[in-house]
């Protein structure tokens, strides 16, 4: 596939046409950003491991019965996938209590939830991503009530298959975001799968192996991302 033009660059990827107008390359950056854009900041080789993670993740999910917007990576850092029309929701999955949820409700991070939760933001960086309900979306036209149950029941998929291939890696995995788009009127898992959008824990000591370094200034930032990768190719 050839790449044309720049259509896009968000904050850590950048958009090119093809010569298919079904198909778009994702280039990933090492760009790291957080908090709506207000720390800025760079993880050195992160593009590389995000997008080749990103693509290992979508295989299996596809291998799972997840239909997702994957076609075919192209070089460390870019990847042809499906020009999808991306739903304008970010839908977080939790099986631990961590982040805002902790915030929010006053539970430590760490505790274990009685069961997985899910919610939705609005994707909208001018009004800092605000959380909204299923009715919301409606609403606002932003996904239709079928739209609506294909995500939630993609989404708690998603969240069984992941669990359980991390566990089998020696790693808890806290929480996540996931995007989805619409690609000839079918929806499809869409944007990435990676340390900057799941919370990572090791089982045994707990150590966080994911953006939360970054956001919290932890240090080790890159070892971090580098060892997710490590056990992934274990
Ligand atoms: N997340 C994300 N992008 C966002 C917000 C959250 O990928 O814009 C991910 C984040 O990495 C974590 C999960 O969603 O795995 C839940 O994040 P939370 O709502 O706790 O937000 P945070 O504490 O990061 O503000």
């Amino acid at each position: 596939m050839e790449k044309r033009e720049q259509l896009y660059e968000g904050k850590a990827k950048k958009v090119f046409a093809t010569e298919n107008p079904d198909y778009v390359i994702v280039s990933y950056k090492d760009d790291a950003t957080a908090f709506n854009g207000k720390k800025k900041g760079t993880i050195e080789g992160k593009g590389v491991i995000n997008n080749t993670m990103s693509n290992m993740m979508f295989r299996y999910l596809e291998t799972k019965g997840v239909k997702t917007h994957f076609e075919e990576q192209l070089s460390e850092r870019e990847t042809v996938v499906k020009k999808v029309e991306i739903v304008p929701l970010e839908v977080i999955i939790r099986n631990v209590a961590a982040g805002s949820f902790s915030k929010h409700y006053g539970v430590p991070e760490g505790k274990v939830l009685a069961a997985p939760t899910i919610e939705f933001s609005y994707k909208s960086d001018a009004l800092d991503d605000p959380l909204l309900n299923e009715y919301h979306a409606l609403a606002l036209e932003l996904a239709t009530k079928e739209e609506i149950e294909t995500i939630k029941a993609m989404a708690f998929k998603v969240n069984d298959e992941l669990k359980a291939f991390f566990k089998g890696i020696g790693i808890d995995l806290i929480d996540f975001k996931l995007e989805f788009g619409r690609f000839h009127g079918e929806i499809v898992l869409a944007d990435e799968i990676s340390p900057d959008t799941c919370r990572f824990w090791d089982s045994v000591t707990h150590e966080k192996l994911d953006k939360d370094r970054f956001r919290r200034d932890l240090g080790g930032v890159e070892d971090a991302y580098s060892e997710i990768f490590k056990r992934i190719n274990g």
